[in-house]
């Protein structure tokens, strides 16, 4: 087992990352050639591990469920013409830098291009995100937006992932957000928790108990083996400051559409008081193909989670059709739309 100190920062944590998929499997006893390793995948869309994630990996296993998610396989290099860079449409919306007004109600406000890890099949891998925004400056067009629309409630946080930006920032826009009378909810979607979890530090709880606003953090966990006791720790942090956690998962082949691993994981979120929300169904991202399962798979899972669990630990399935008004529900009916 690689791992850090306890103590040691999130920042910290970042700066170590493993960057190269060799180093990754020279750190797991791993022949790159069993997989194998993709080359233009990599220089594509760089290798970015956490050693806090490494550590819960297994060593020797080329087909780990979590490795798996973040090596660059020789499936990147197939090309599909179903499978595009901007899938769910999301350069047609933006009302302000970073805001994406697609749903009656809420918005979504990208404050970081940054991530704590590079998973392989994000729609990510194809913009060429920079770091965090430096100051407050940046958001203000998107402030004076949700501001001058009273049917806006809620704000979603997203990027990238928007807990890579640091405490001051955040803390300062959560704050402005607050500000705004008919904001009643602010959400944030981040695997940071998950990856690196002494992310969820004191400063963090600090800011996110002091808003006045009601606080959902939507984690992204795929497979029960990513959850470990510091994940545990950290998710307890969170709900103590009374923010309600929820998870969403990818539907992923070869790492988690089978009944048994996705069973495990809702039993385990539901046991650390963590809601199932959403199992999505693979955005067709290029580069992204040999991770898609069935939807007709996918179906008879949820359908087999629904039989074996108490209803709030099945998620609900969905997928993400451009220009649809909401995530639309993955049913047979549906499924013209789907591969
Ligand atoms: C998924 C998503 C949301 C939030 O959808 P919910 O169904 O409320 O979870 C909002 N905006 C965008 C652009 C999204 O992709
Ligand atoms: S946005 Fe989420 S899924 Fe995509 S690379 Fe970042 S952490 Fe992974």
């Amino acid at each position: 087992m690689i791992g850090s100190p306890d103590n040691a920062t999130w920042q910290r944590a970042m700066k170590f990352a493993i960057r190269d998929s060799l180093r990754l499997c020279q750190a797991l006893g791993i022949d790159p050639n069993e997989l194998p390793v993709s080359e233009s995948g990599e220089r594509q869309f760089p290798v970015f591990v956490p050693l806090e994630f490494l550590a819960r990996m297994k060593h020797g296993d080329p087909f780990d469920p979590l490795l798996l998610q973040v090596i660059p396989r020789s499936g990147e290099n197939i090309v599909s013409p179903d499978f595009t860079s901007d899938p769910v449409g999301d350069n047609i919306v933006e009302m302000a830098p970073g805001l994406l007004h697609k749903y009656i109600g809420r918005v979504l406000l990208i404050v970081s291009g940054a991530c704590a890890v590079h998973c392989r099949y994000c729609f990510r891998r194809h913009y060429p995100y920079s770091t965090a925004p430096k100051s407050i400056d940046h958001w203000l067009p998107a402030l004076e937006y949700i501001r001058s629309d009273a049917s806006i409630h809620e704000v979603i946080l997203s990027g990238g992932d928007p807990l890579t930006v640091a405490d001051p920032q955040l803390s300062q826009l959560v704050e402005l957000l607050g500000d705004i009378p008919h904001l009643t909810r602010l959400r944030i979607h981040t695997r940071v928790p998950v990856v690196i979890p002494q992310r969820v530090d004191a400063n963090l709880c600090a800011w996110l108990e002091r808003s006045r606003l009601a606080k959902w953090v939507v984690l992204h966990i795929n497979h029960a083996q990513e959850i470990d006791s510091s994940v545990v720790a950290a998710i307890h942090r969170l709900k103590a400051t009374g923010t309600t956690v929820l998870n969403q998962s990818v539907l992923l082949r070869d790492v988690n559409d089978n009944i048994k691993t996705l069973q495990e994981l809702c039993e385990q979120l539901v046991d650390i008081g963590v809601m199932p929300y959403y199992l999505h169904q693979l955005d067709r991202v290029d580069g992204a193909s040999h991770f898609e399962s069935d939807p007709i798979l996918g179906l008879s899972l949820v359908e087999e989670l629904a039989k074996r669990l108490p209803g709030y630990a099945v998620p609900r399935y969905v997928s993400e059709i451009a220009g649809e008004p909401n995530k639309t529900p993955v049913a047979l009916s549906a499924l013209s739309h789907l591969p």
